[in-house]
């Protein structure tokens, strides 16, 4: 290497420490990059991919199938392979699923480029391409996709479910999807849905199928004072973000007592000033208080005696839920209180969960926040089943926002293709090229689908544009079978938005990369794109093998073999 930065660099301008590779070999080392972090996590795809064991330096493992938390907890640190990376991370923020389809593309991308870049096409041409295409894309998978309106229950159950499948949560998502539908149209509001208001909380211990939905909100906290009620049923619930103590001086004063007395009545006055506080809650009827700071000593016991359940320290974003939940207000002054501001809930209740006592507020009228229970053997199970929750509950939510949704299975993709390649034709020039590689890059969705559930890629391929070709446009992959059959009556649906933000995202990343021909690091360059990448068959002994300088990027070339 040190060779060609001498033939592209007469003059000695950067910093000793500095490494600078131009060209064809930055682009080739940073396709290859990105190509070695779709790979990485190809092997996951779908209803039958397979888990990740990762362990961190300090020896923590997660098990996942879940593409983005492989690709964080991995440590990659190649700066275009972290390109790829974010491919991912846009799309868990945006719609919660389609973390490894939108990686998969874009390491596909990457390939195909790859090749045309080998016959000459310019990186340019190439990038144009793929933008058009992309456009081109979105444009039918609009026109492909199938409506599904609030009230469709089932095919929201199915949405549900499909984006836990594969993620160990199998044998109870009749449950769970129900749990998950469930919990998104209670949260949901009339313009909006938040998903934060769908809490979870996990528990070791039991099975998945134990897993339920509480319609309220569950404090992680315990009654203040022993002489208070465990329990309140038709409870009047206040909210106070504030402390019940006596206030402080606004300056600094010292208190001079020149006798007992004195002394007393000072005390005394704490005494009723914190009386009167309790007063203001009992005048309104509050059978339950959160506060959200401290309560005094004297204020816990006035409040005991008024057999009032208090709870101090509530955490403003509880206080929040249970404002949303039973539909009080946050007051931030205990003169401010009035019964207007109490809310509602027909139990409040400590509870044990897991062995921990926890504060149970359910039984609302309009359950605008819940709390999902989700239990499984092992925390690693329940970990793994909160990330498959976590999917589901994003595609649920996608889809009642945007009411469109696309059959799975590789059904989509494969239509597309089909589409794309005869937009080609239209396009001319070398941008055609573009185009036709583009569509041949989706086809690494079903074929990958084949190929993790042990089926034939070819013939599955085969099969799938045939019955495309005769106008079946939702007939996919059934990855037990491995049988050609109807998606959308099989019931594995997509929202649009998955597709349409993986195939947008994935082209963004692909384009940025492939528009770099000179990388220049201030420091060393480490060069494997996934240092820790432990997936044997992708990588291969030439893969990983690559880290230390960018020179050794070109061991990561191999990578392509495995595709
Ligand atoms: P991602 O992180 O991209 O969501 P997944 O591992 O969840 O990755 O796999 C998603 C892919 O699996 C999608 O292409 C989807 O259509 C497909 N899929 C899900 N369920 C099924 C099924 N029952 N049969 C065939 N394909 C399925
Ligand atoms: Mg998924």
């Amino acid at each position: 290497m040190s060779q060609r930065m001498q033939q592209g660099q007469p003059m000695i301008i950067l910093g000793d420490d500095s490494q600078r590779t131009q060209g064809k070999d930055a682009q080739s080392m940073n396709i290859s990059a990105g190509k070695a972090v779709a790979e990485s996590v190809r092997t996951t795809l779908g209803p039958k991919g397979m888990d990740k064991m990762l362990v961190d330096s300090g020896g923590d493992v997660v098990v996942t199938n879940d593409g983005v938390t492989i690709l964080k907890e991995m440590d990659i640190d190649h700066p275009a392979a972290n390109m790829i990376v974010e491919v991912s991370e846009t799309q868990e923020d945006e719609v919660g699923d389609g973390t490894t389809s939108a990686v998969v593309i874009a390491g596909e991308l990457l390939d195909q480029a790859e090749e045309l870049i080998d016959q000459d096409v310019h990186a340019t041409t190439i990038a144009q391409g793929f933008r058009q295409a992309a456009e081109k894309a979105k444009e039918q998978l609009d026109e492909d996709a199938i409506e599904v309106s609030k009230e469709d229950y089932d095919t929201l159950l199915e949405i549900a479910e499909t984006a836990m499948t594969g993620k160990g949560a199998e044998s109870s998502r009749d449950l769970l999807s129900e749990l998950v539908v469930d919990s998104v149209l209670s949260v949901a509001d009339d313009d909006s849905i938040d998903i934060d208001n769908v809490s979870i909380e996990k528990v070791v211990g039991g099975s998945i199928s134990n897993s339920e939905l509480v319609e309220g909100v569950i404090v992680d906290k315990e009654r203040v004072h022993e002489n208070m009620p465990y329990m309140a049923d038709d409870a009047n619930v206040a909210l106070f973000d504030g402390a019940l103590e006596v206030r402080e001086t606004e300056i600094d004063a010292e208190v001079n007592v020149t006798d007992p007395d004195q002394l007393q009545e000072f005390l005394d006055q704490e005494e009723a000033q914190l009386q009167e506080m309790v007063d203001q809650f009992v005048d309104v009827g509050a059978d339950v208080v959160f506060v959200g700071d401290g309560i005094d000593d004297m204020a816990q016991h006035y409040l005991a005696e008024e057999g009032i359940l208090a709870v101090r320290r509530a955490k403003s974003s509880d206080l929040d839920r249970l404002a949303r939940a039973t539909d009080a207000t946050v007051v931030g002054s205990v003169d401010d209180i009035e019964a207007d501001d109490l809310g509602y809930a027909g139990s409040v209740a400590q509870k044990d969960i897991g062995g921990d006592e926890r504060l149970f507020v359910e039984d609302v009228d309009d359950a605008r926040s819940v709390t999902l229970i989700l239990r499984g053997g092992t925390e690693h199970v329940v970990d793994e089943l909160e990330r498959a929750i976590d999917d589901s509950l994003g595609v649920v939510r996608t889809t009642l926002e945007h009411g469109q949704v696309l059959p799975g299975g590789g059904a989509s993709e494969t239509e597309l293709s089909l589409h794309l390649r005869e937009f080609a034709d239209s396009v001319g020039g070398r941008e055609q090229l573009a185009v036709e590689a583009f569509a041949e890059a989706l086809d690494v969705i079903p074929r990958t689908l084949a190929e993790n559930a042990g089926l034939d890629p070819i013939d599955s391929l085969v099969d799938l544009r045939k019955t495309h070709d005769e106008g079946e446009i939702t007939s996919g992959l059934n990855a037990y079978t491995g049988e050609v059959i109807d998606m959308e009556e099989d019931g594995v649906v997509e929202p649009l938005r998955v597709k349409t933000q993986a195939i947008e995202s994935a082209t963004e990343a692909a384009v940025m990369i492939l528009r770099i021909d000179d990388v220049i690091a201030a420091g060393d360059l480490k060069g494997g794109g996934t240092d820790d990448d432990d997936d044997a068959p992708a990588g291969g002994p030439g893969g990983p093998g690559g880290a230390g300088g960018m020179g050794g990027m070109g061991g990561m070339g191999g990578m392509g073999g495995a595709m």
